[in-house]
């Protein structure tokens, strides 16, 4: 906590992983040694670079650009960009400290980092943020490379600024290495990428309810968010034949009691994707309710899949969605539940699983997509899908054999965050004190 002052999200996301870490830690004391949980919080290298670009008034911008770059133990740096006002240090500490262990979790060899701007591409014309990506780009290159660090998208980040940055890097080095994953099909790209997180939680959400005899199937659903992670988690969850009703963005929530349908979908993805719109738009467009100001979680459901943001589900939301019979939740997002809500769910018996098990699908599709650019050659939807579907199967494995308690209920918690450890930190003592 010194080293960290002002960090809430940081300390939060740290205090999580060492409540499971602590007794499996004082039971194998040789990953006590060499100070390896002082070195394993503690990120390699920060970057903070400012951002100047010109807006389409012929006015200067600054904004502040970050790089975390947590640990490269098992492979070079990786881990998503995210633009969004509420972007600080703190926010991105948490992110690059978790995505070590998640992509531990994947059986990738890749390391763990985070980045991004507090740049707000909201009501700014594509003209500004091809330039806002651009000017980004110019400073973050010479700190990524194929076998350094390869940043992808998050919130606020998708294929459209990918596409602007790993442009404008190609341009800088004059070399067409793997710079970014989440890339257009056109110049390097992975099928399935864009669909890989929310499919990913949507097909670990199943093999949870499986463990009980369950399914998707007939399950009512709430989906939060309504990016990237959300559209796929509710196109995937349909599929499985469960009826999705809600979404959500920062403005409130659609509940839709009739459930979503592949032609509703749709329209969701033009209003957000090509018109860069609002739920509320969604809302009146297919006749649904829209609720100002409100998040998703007293709605009563039997499956939750939050997939907005970090600590958009707190104490109060757990407590509504466990009086009201919830089964499963499978978090899309990135540290959605607030240490409140995780400690409700646990000790309530739902089944509960944390986003770097259950959203790592998104970086492990990233993986894939380094893989394919290194071999030259592109991989069919359903060889992608199938190596996807692989690997969340081998991540739920992970999560039972580390996190199976004496009474025979598994702590997706515990099971995560030991079993990403564990890899990492052998990487780590046999690397030395480095
Ligand atoms: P998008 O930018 O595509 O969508 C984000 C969604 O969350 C939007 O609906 C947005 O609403 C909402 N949101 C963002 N910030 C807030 C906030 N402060 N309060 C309320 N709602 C908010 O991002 P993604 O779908 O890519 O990311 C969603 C989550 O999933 C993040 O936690 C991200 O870290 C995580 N994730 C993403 C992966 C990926 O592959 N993209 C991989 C693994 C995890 P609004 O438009 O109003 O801001």
């Amino acid at each position: 906590a010194d080293r960290s002052p002002g960090q809430p999200e940081y300390l939060q996301a740290v205090t999580e992983v060492f409540e499971s870490l602590w007794p499996f830690v004082q039971a194998n004391p040789k990953y006590a040694e060499n100070a390896l949980l002082e070195r394993i919080v503690d990120p390699e290298r920060i970057v903070i670079f400012r951002v100047s670009w010109v807006n389409d008034k012929g006015e200067v911008q600054v904004n502040r650009g970050y790089r975390i770059q947590h640990s490269q133990a098992i492979g070079p740096y990786k881990g998503g960009l995210r633009f969004h006002p509420s972007v600080n240090l703190s926010v991105l500490k948490f992110l690059a400290f978790e995505q070590t262990f998640k992509n531990a979790l994947t059986t990738l060899p890749m390391g763990g980092a985070k980045g991004g701007s507090d740049f707000d591409p909201k009501h700014k014309s594509d003209a500004e943020v091809m330039r806002f990506c651009q000017a980004f780009v110019t400073e973050l290159v010479r700190h990524i490379g194929a076998d350094t660090d390869v940043p992808a998208g998050d919130i606020g980040v998708g294929g459209r600024e990918v596409g602007y940055m790993a442009g404008m890097a190609k341009k800088l080095t004059n070399r067409a290495d793997c710079l970014f994953t989440g890339k257009g099909i056109s110049f390097g790209g992975s099928l399935i990428r864009p669909e890989a997180t929310g499919y990913g939680t949507v097909y670990f959400a199943q093999e949870m309810l499986q463990t009980q005899g369950k399914s998707m199937e007939g399950m009512r659903v709430s989906v939060s968010g309504s990016g990237n992670v959300a559209q796929y988690t509710v196109e995937k969850a349909m599929q499985f034949g469960a009826k999705v009703l809600t979404v959500s963005d920062s403005d409130g929530t659609v509940y839709d009691k009739d459930g979503f349908t592949p032609e509703k979908l749709a329209q969701l993805m033009e209003i957000k994707n090509v018109q860069y719109g609002r739920c509320e738009e969604y809302a009146k467009k297919v006749g649904a309710k829209f609720l100002p100001g409100v998040r998703p979680w007293n709605v009563p459901v039997e499956v939750a899949l939050p997939g907005a943001t970090q600590n958009e589900l707190d104490g109060k939301d757990a407590a509504m969605l466990i009086e009201n019979g919830v089964l499963c939740v499978a978090e899309g997002a990135n540290m959605p539940s607030t240490l409140e809500a995780v400690h409700l769910f646990e000790r309530s018996g739902v089944l509960y699983a944390p986003g770097k098990a259950t959203n790592a699908g998104g970086v492990a599709v990233s993986g894939l997509e380094m893989s394919q650019n290194a071999a030259r050659l592109s991989w069919t939807r359903e060889e992608v899908d199938g190596r996807l579907q692989q690997i969340m199967h081998a991540i739920h494995r992970s999560c039972v054999q580390y996190g199976k308690r004496r009474d025979g209920h598994v702590s997706y918690v515990n099971g995560a965050n030991i079993a990403g450890f564990v890899k990492v930190a052998d990487a780590m003592l046999h690397q030395g004190v480095i």
